[in-house]
């Protein structure tokens, strides 16, 4: 390589002087060309332009100072190692250029092939050839085919279009068919299209080809396919693609040439074995654009043993390099192997557990890296039955994939015709323009919720994502008219009884009844596997890897539920206490009744006797869950929303009152009801009578609930039991709030347990932004804080959580204002700074003070490594949610060199 000024920034490297740790600089490509070459595997020569030269040049529009020399010089010392020149008439180097961002792009970006050829070097590469002209005249009009489509913006359908008449001439659909003189006609016809659409010749310097080329690929990182590319899969904006420019070698030479694709495993299974495609005579684009069918690569050991069998010599090799799967690309020109690209491979969920459990059997990596190479998504995905989706159904409709999973069944518009249907033993979907609290029973009933309203805070979406039901929300296509018993979608009517698949994950909706498959994982978490003794690969990888996390992780992992059952599952998860138990459903059904007397009562006597015939329900309910979190902290948080959510809408109300008036009715308590409704009436629920203001303003509603806990406490502890009550008091938003309540429930307490022994603490949730800005003062009365992260992202940012996923968050995430919804995973720079600062003078104030976390980013796998970033001691989330924060809080806590597991 020719030497350059030493202070001048290196934009160019070898494959001789990269290796695979330099992924930023050399793109995933190039890195890993790199490495093969320095691992002595044909690789063909070739140099690497760095992302930073692209990046130089997307923020300047011009190449940076420098990068030209540097380009020429490697291209000088590729000649001289080829011993052939860029486009030489007579025997000309030709190079591909191709992309090569730090993290794969497949298909985003571009690559030009062939590059050097020209009217002049065609005839040379036929020389290089043999005297196959056919075979230089096909890879000429390759060139400019590329060239034009992704150099020059020509229409590419021209060209295919030029193809189809030719062989159509030919009466042939076969390639191969078209003999030189075809394609020698071709390259003139692709000539003109070229021209005709750029208004210049055809380049026919090399080097200009080159340059241009290499701009393309440049410019191809803000194509529209890779900007959209990039913001799915979250890949930062500003890597850049490193630009690989390769020794040309062929597969499409004769029979004794091919080209092919290898995984070391199989990335669908993880199974070990050869998996991979071959197509003989042919060259990669061949292969991707399917013109012909590929066999499978066992065969290639019958067309060039030995070729074979250096391909799976190297492919060993690298397996036991990269300790991983890898996926190779490569090439045979007339009886050489040649390798063109490795990389780690992508692989399913089940199989990135399978594989990273065989590598730790195999010796490669040990149980950290294991972990390392697996996370929560994954985990998750594997959690939820999935459709079978052999054959083609198409979605009518697309929502929010609001809680994962796929469910089919009959679809019904009510709770009260969910729970009938199911109790006949039907599949049923329940269906809704969004659900309220009433609907809870229905929603048990259901296999999956539909929705067309609501994000994926909405109701339905955080307790179906709590009772790890299938849910779509705010499939906004879908009009649902509920009285009708039917909704529309495009053309289509479905009515109650109609059979539709919801996929919770991708939020797809489809008509009539898709194939459901239940998961392994799950059974394995419910104990009905036993990973000891189970002939299943994955169940195996899963428990082996979750007994690592659990003996890694320093967060605790506790789960929010409401119900015995909710808490019995989710200790058969993992859960290690609760972290929230919304005391709220138990005033639903035929409770109901009991709050409406409670609103409604004249005077204290009334109030009274409403709230006591509250205690012993809400005692009963507390008793059941304490037992089923025996010896385990249970958090339970008084009364949340405002009361008004308990009452009947005001519409509906209103006209039920005027038609019963019409009617001649005694409506008198319904009147009282409406008057109470209008009252109680807010602008901004949300903001108004609910938390801890409803304990100040109701009088023994709090103190109502304390006792039920208590009293439920000592019920369990004289039944030979242990019961861990934690009193979390929501909405505080200022200390003083907090004494007064804590003053009166440290009284009944006091009076309740007695000397049963019972410990009960009081502790506040952290979910106003003031609280957090005074957590100082406000751990002087509370015992543990629980970070409610959904309403503090939601005053936070001041966004209201049940509208404003569907409304706007689309123009956000385009915009890139942030890259996730804060609802999903928190924000780290603003809401997560107001939990850091709560954490931090919390814990000033109160040494030892208790912290954990019960919003729904409690399950969430980036908010949970934020979380132990912070130094919580747990987070709380959903039952279904609870294998996944414990696998990831083991992630958390360990440190690896791994590679990034992305
Ligand atoms: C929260 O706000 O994060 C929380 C857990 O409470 P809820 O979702 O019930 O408002
Ligand atoms: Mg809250």
């Amino acid at each position: 390589m020719a030497a350059h000024d030493p202070v001048e920034q290196k934009y160019v490297y070898d494959f001789a002087e990269g290796n695979k740790d330099l992924k930023d600089l050399l793109g995933g490509k190039g890195a890993n060309l790199a490495e093969m070459t320095n691992l002595g595997l044909p690789v063909p020569p070739g140099f690497t332009i760095t992302t930073e030269a692209c990046k130089a040049y997307l923020t300047t529009g011009r190449k940076p100072d420098g990068l030209a020399a540097q380009i020429e010089a490697h291209l000088e010392s590729l000649e001289r190692e080829m011993g052939r020149r860029l486009g030489d008439p007579d025997d000309p180097l030709l190079v591909s250029v191709r992309s090569g961002a730090k993290f794969s792009m497949p298909g985003m970006m571009e690559t030009v092939l062939n590059v050097g050829l020209n009217d002049r070097s065609v005839v040379g590469l036929s020389n290089q050839a043999g005297g196959n002209d056919r075979f230089a005249w096909d890879s000429y009009r390759r060139l400019i085919q590329m060239f034009g489509k992704t150099v020059c913006e020509v229409p590419g359908e021209e060209f295919e279009h030029a193809l189809d008449e030719i062989k159509r001439a030919k009466g042939t659909h076969n390639d191969l068919d078209l003999d030189a003189d075809d394609l020698r006609g071709l390259v003139d016809v692709y000539k003109q299209i070229f021209a005709k659409h750029t208004g210049r010749e055809f380049p026919q310097e090399p080097r200009e080809q080159l340059d241009l080329a290499i701009r393309a690929v440049f410019d191809s990182w803000n194509a529209e396919r890779a900007v959209l590319y990039r913001r799915q899969e979250r890949i930062p904006a500003d890597l850049g693609t490193a630009v690989n420019v390769v020794t040309m070698v062929f597969g499409n030479l004769g029979p004794d040439s091919g080209t092919g694709v290898a995984f070391t495993r199989d990335p669908g299974s993880g199974a070990q074995g050869i998996y991979g495609d071959y197509l003989a005579n042919a060259q990669g684009e061949d292969v991707v654009a399917g013109i012909r069918n590929t066999v499978p690569l066992q065969e290639l050991e019958q067309l060039d043993k030995t070729s074979y069998d250096q391909l799976l010599g190297i492919m060993a090799r690298l397996e036991e390099h990269y300790k991983d799967l890898c996926d190779i690309e490569f090439t045979i020109e007339r009886g050489k192997l040649w390798m063109l690209q490795t990389r780690v491979g992508k692989r399913t969920a089940a199989a990135a557990f399978v594989i990273a459990g065989q590598l730790v059997d195999e010796g490669l990596i040990d149980l950290d890296e294991a972990l390392h190479r697996v996370n929560g998504a994954q985990l998750a995905q594997l959690m939820f039955p999935r459709f079978q989706l052999d054959h083609e159904f198409e979605p009518v409709a697309k929502g929010i994939g609001a809680s994962p999973g796929a469910a089919s069944g009959k679809v019904v518009f009510t709770s009260a015709r969910a729970v009938e249907l199911a109790a006949e033993g039907e599949s049923v979907i329940l269906v809704r323009r969004e659900t309220n609290p009433d609907d809870l029973n229905g929603m048990i009933a259901a296999k999956g919720i539909l929705t067309s309203r609501g994000g994926k805070t909405s109701h339905a979406a955080v307790v179906a994502r709590g009772m790890g039901k299938t849910c779509v929300s705010g499939a906004d296509e879908l009009d649902v008219n509920v009285p009708a018993k039917k909704f529309t979608v495009g053309d289509h009517v479905v009515s109650e009884g109609d059979v539709v698949s919801i996929d919770g994950t991708t939020g797809k909706v489809y008509l009539g009844e898709v194939p459901v498959m239940p998961s392994e994982v799950v059974q394995y978490f419910e104990g009905e596997l036993d990973p000891e003794n189970i002939d299943d690969a994955l169940v195996r990888a899963v428990h082996r890897i979750m007994t690592h996390a659990d003996g890694a992780r320093r967060l605790r992992v506790r789960t929010n539920a409401d119900t015995g059952a909710d808490a019995a599952r989710a200790r058969r998860f993992g859960a290690e206490g609760i972290g929230l138990c919304r005391t709220e459903h138990m005033f639903l059904g035929d409770r109901r009744e009991l709050v409406e007397r409670l609103i409604l009562a004249s005077g204290e006597r009334e109030r009274e006797d409403a709230l006591a015939a509250l205690l012993p329900l809400q005692r009963a309910d507390f008793i059941e869950i304490f037992r089923e979190m025996d010896g385990l902290p249970v958090t339970v948080r008084l009364i949340d929303p405002p009361l008004h959510e308990f009452l009947p809408p005001l519409e509906q109300l209103a006209v039920n009152v005027a038609v019963a008036q019409e009617r001649g009715e005694d409506v008198a308590k319904e009147e009282a009801l409406l008057a109470a409704v209008r009252r109680m009436h807010e602008e901004n629920p949300m903001l108004g009578l609910r938390g801890v203001r409803l304990g100040l303003v109701i009088p023994g509603l709090f103190a109502m609930q304390v006792r039920a806990i208590a009293e439920a406490a000592v019920a369990v502890v004289r039944d030979g039991g242990t019961a861990c009550p934690e009193i979390m008091v929501p909405l505080v938003g200022a200390v003083q709030e907090l004494e007064t309540v804590r003053a009166e429930a440290e009284r009944i307490i006091a009076e309740v347990v007695g000397d049963s022994g019972v410990e009960v603490l009081i502790g506040t949730m952290i979910e106003v932004p003031r609280a957090a800005l005074t957590a100082g003062q406000i751990a002087e009365a509370a015992e543990f804080f629980s970070f409610g992260t959904n309403d503090l992202t939601q005053m936070g940012w001041g966004f209201s959580r049940d509208d404003v996923e569907g409304a706007f968050f689309w123009r956000y995430l385009e915009l890139g204002i942030f890259g996730i919804s804060p609802f999903e995973s928190i924000d780290t720079d603003g809401v997560g700074r107001l939990v850091r600062i709560a954490a931090e003078e919390g814990r000033a104030a109160r040494p030892g003070l208790k912290l954990g976390v019960c919003g729904e980013h409690g399950g969430d796998p980036d908010s949970v490594h934020f979380f132990h970033e912070v130094g919580l001691d747990y987070v709380s989330c959903s039952p279904f949610r609870v294998p996944v924060a414990r696998l990831e809080a083991g992630r958390a806590a360990i440190t690896t060199t791994g590679s990034d597991s992305r």
